[in-house]
Order: C-alpha cells, then sequence, then structure tokens
C-alpha cells in the first residue's frame, strides 16, 4: 500500500517557507514528482507531509538579465527550457543535455531544479550547468545563500540542502553567454534511459571546461583549462577527476574507455 502522506500547496513563498521552519523534518517537496512520487511508491522516502511549489507564482518562469544572467526557477521543466529562446540562442548547451533527459512526457513534469536536488550520479542536467558555472540559490526563513553549484553536490544522493531550505533558483551567469558546447550520453537503448556516462565539453569564456556525470559519487567538471590544451593532457586531466564503477549497466573499464572517447570527440567539436 502507498505510504499516507497530508498534501499542502502554499501559494507563496513565505507561506513555503513558514511551514518548512516548523515541519521540516517529516516534510518532502514535490515539484515535477518523477524522483519523489517514485521514491515513495517504492518505499524509500516516507514523508509526513508532501509540499507541492507548483502553486507559487513567483517559482515560475525562465528570465535573463546582464545583472542577474540566466535565472531558472523552482517550477521551470526541462521542456520549458527546450522551448526557451534565450536558451536556445545563449545557452544552448543546456538544451543539449535537456534533449537527453528521459521522455517527452517526463521532461514535461520534470524541473532543472528538481534534478539538481535529486543529486543522482547520472543527472543529465548538471553537466551542462557545472560547464556553464551556475550558481545555486538556498532559501529557509533563515535567510539565502547562494553556493556554486559544484560544491551543492557532496555524495551519491546528497547536497548541502539543510532540511528546512529550498533551492529557490539556479543561476547561469552572464559570462556564460555563448558558451559553445557539446553535449553525449552513453546509454544501454535507443530512446530514453539512464546515462552509462555523460559527458558536455564547453567553451565558456575563453576557456575549455569539461563535465562528467555517472562516472563519480556526484557530477563533477574541470576548472577552465586553456583553449589551446593539448587534448591528451584534457584527457589526463578528465580521468583524474573521475572514479567510475562497475555495476549492472556496465564496468569501470568501459566509462573509462567511453569518457575518453568522448573527450576526444567533444573537444575536437568545440574547438572547430
Ligand atoms: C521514467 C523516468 C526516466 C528518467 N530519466 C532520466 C534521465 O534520463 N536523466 C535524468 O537526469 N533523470 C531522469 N529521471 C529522473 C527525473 O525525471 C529527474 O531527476 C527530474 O528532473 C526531477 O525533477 P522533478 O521536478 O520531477 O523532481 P521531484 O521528484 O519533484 O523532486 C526531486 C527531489 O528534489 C526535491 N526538490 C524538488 N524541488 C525542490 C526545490 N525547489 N527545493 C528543494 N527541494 C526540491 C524533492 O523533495 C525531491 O527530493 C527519470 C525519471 C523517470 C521516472
Amino acid at each position: 500500500m502507498l505510504h499516507q502522506f497530508s498534501y499542502v500547496a502554499p501559494k507563496s513563498r513565505e507561506e513555503l517557507l513558514d511551514l518548512l521552519s516548523t515541519d521540516y523534518a517529516h516534510a518532502k517537496i514535490l515539484a515535477g514528482g518523477t524522483d519523489l512520487l517514485v521514491n515513495i511508491r517504492n518505499g524509500t522516502v516516507k514523508p509526513g507531509m508532501v509540499i507541492d511549489i507548483k502553486k507559487i507564482k513567483e517559482f515560475s518562469g525562465i528570465t535573463y538579465s546582464k545583472g542577474e544572467g540566466l535565472v531558472l526557477r523552482p517550477a521551470v521543466t526541462i521542456n520549458d527550457v527546450l522551448r526557451d529562446p534565450t536558451v536556445r540562442d545563449y545557452f544552448p548547451l543546456l538544451q543539449e543535455c535537456g534533449h537527453d533527459l528521459a521522455s517527452y512526457q517526463i521532461r514535461n513534469r520534470a524541473t532543472v531544479i528538481g534534478n539538481v536536488v535529486n543529486a543522482s550520479p547520472c543527472s543529465d542536467m548538471a553537466p551542462a550547468l557545472l560547464c556553464l558555472d551556475s550558481q545555486v540559490v538556498l532559501a529557509s526563513s533563515r535567510g539565502t545563500r547562494t553556493v556554486p553549484l559544484k560544491e551543492f553536490f557532496i555524495g551519491v544522493k546528497k547536497t548541502v540542502l539543510a532540511p528546512d531550505e529550498i533551492v529557490e533558483r539556479i543561476i547561469v551567469p552572464t559570462q556564460a553567454k555563448g558558451a559553445i558546447g557539446k553535449y553525449r550520453k552513453l546509454k544501454r537503448i535507443n530512446g530514453h534511459d539512464l546515462g552509462i556516462i555523460g559527458v558536455a565539453v564547453a567553451v565558456v569564456n575563453g576557456h575549455v571546461r569539461i563535465a562528467v556525470s555517472s562516472a563519480a559519487p556526484t557530477p563533477v567538471v574541470t576548472e577552465g583549462l586553456p583553449m589551446d590544451i593539448q587534448v591528451d593532457e584534457a584527457v589526463e586531466i578528465t580521468m583524474n577527476m573521475i572514479s567510475p564503477i562497475s555495476d549492472v549497466r556496465c564496468t569501470k573499464e568501459y566509462r573509462e574507455f567511453m569518457v575518453n572517447t568522448f573527450v576526444r570527440r567533444l573537444l575536437a567539436e568545440v574547438r572547430g
């Protein structure tokens, strides 16, 4: 039988943060529910209360301004990102990764922030967001704080988010505008499947960045590397930051081989 919980849908940010300040111990945020509801159904998560955040008006929408950068709010779905003209023109790597996440139906519900908070090693949005040097804005009744995405992930399905905090926005900085990037995801089947590995390579603000998912406890990213870096050196830096395992989907050795291959191919593509 499905675990029983109460359902609330606050209409404002203040109402949400008030609720969390007292009930955080047994509450869970619901965005698209494509991870949360699966976890409730299989019994790995047993919240006393589910807080739906999609009724909060200011949590919708993607905006861009030079001062603030690209802002992705909590109700922004993957399909919102795929349809957005600003993302298409200036931050296309987000769309490259979004296209590879699940199926159209899932992408209609799944949010970018839900994907990041879920902190799966095989997150498809993380490689793009990491390459673009994104920041995560956390909010609670105690105030707000901003954390670089690469410091937000701390382990398999673990983040620095405190139990009374929400992710209020993801910010892709203006410096990443116009970044040229490519993403390759290796899957067992054609169509939608979780990644065996995912590699994004981007030229951001005059530097090369390489991000990898499914090859370490968290998605990982290099520092900005020189544009003229030797391919072998870029591969070595990437291989040193990953620690793949063998599992039901493939062996550690195959993951290493494919990361190596994708870095070489993508580097050639983005450098033209
Ligand atoms: C069939 C299927 C296929 C999938 N394929 C892929 C795939 O190919 N690639 C991939 O990366 N993922 C995949 N997923 C996973 C999933 O769709 C994504 O992780 C999705 O983006 C999660 O977003 P959501 O809005 O549904 O999150 P939810 O399920 O609503 O929430 C996920 C977690 O984040 C928390 N949360 C959500 N929003 C906030 C917030 N603003 N502040 C604080 N906490 C919050 C929730 O409490 C929960 O713990 C798949 C899932 C399914 C069911």
